[in-house]
């Protein structure tokens, strides 16, 4: 609290960490802050399941990947679009595309509330739209990240373990999002904490992006297909 205290009426630091709670060096978390536009990824967070300097890169562009482009996704999404550049509230968005942003956060938060995690109880789309919107985009840059990785290393797409680089990429994703939480504690984080649950983050990001339509083969039908005009296409 002294420290704290120590920095009123200071020049801002901007090499300092955000939060002691939040990040740390040791502490296993990433975050954005819109008053400086910035990310965090504290060193602790470099390391397995989230990355591995010797894993395969289909791996680390959708597991650190994801991550980083999920918090640049913050920047942009329904509270972070309301900052502008140098990190000052303002809305620099036109009324057209605020508009239409806004249409699509409703396909999102539409697919979270029709979502189950106990029987009777749904997950809150629009607590959780902030989060849910840094997933799909932070899948789709690190989907789009190993494009480009496989256009400028064409050798590195290559089938390991019968996956070719897509579908690991999708899969990687996955385990990231493993949780143990007690029926209680769960229907007391729903109601108030803005991060979705890991059941639900595992699955749902993957189904906004063309590319894992394309990976697995899903056609209109299948039971992770989700319908063209519910998926969600922002920026
Ligand atoms: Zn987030």
């Amino acid at each position: 609290m002294r420290r704290e205290l120590a920095r009123l009426g200071k020049p801002v630091e901007r090499d300092q960490f955000a939060s002691s709670e939040a990040t740390l060096p040791i502490i296993i978390n990433a975050a954005y802050d819109p008053s400086w536009n910035g990310i965090e990824i504290p060193a602790a967070f470099l390391q397995p399941p989230f990355f591995d300097a010797k894993a395969d890169p289909a791996v680390n562009y959708c597991t650190m990947g994801a991550v980083i482009g999920h918090e640049l996704t913050h920047g942009f999404e329904s509270s972070g679009r309301l900052y502008d550049a140098v990190g000052n509230q303002r809305d620099w968005w036109t009324q057209a595309d605020a508009q239409r942003f806004v249409a699509e956060t409703a396909k999102l938060a539409k697919q979270a509330d029709a979502f189950e995690i106990l029987p009777g109880l749904r997950l809150n789309g629009a607590l959780e739209v902030t989060e849910n919107l840094a997933d799909v985009g932070g899948v789709a840059l690190g989907y789009a990240a190993l494009q480009q990785h496989l256009r400028e290393q064409p050798a590195a797409n290559r089938t390991i373990d019968g996956f070719t680089p897509p579908q690991r990429c999708f899969l990687a994703w996955g385990p990231l999002w493993a949780a143990k939480m007690n029926e209680g504690a769960m229907r007391q984080t729903l109601p108030t904490d803005g991060h979705p649950a890991g059941l639900y983050r595992m699955a749902a990001p993957s189904q906004h992006e063309q590319g894992y339509y394309e990976a697995f083969g899903i056609r209109a039908g299948d039971r992770m297909w989700l319908d063209p005009s519910d998926r969600v296409t922002i920026w």
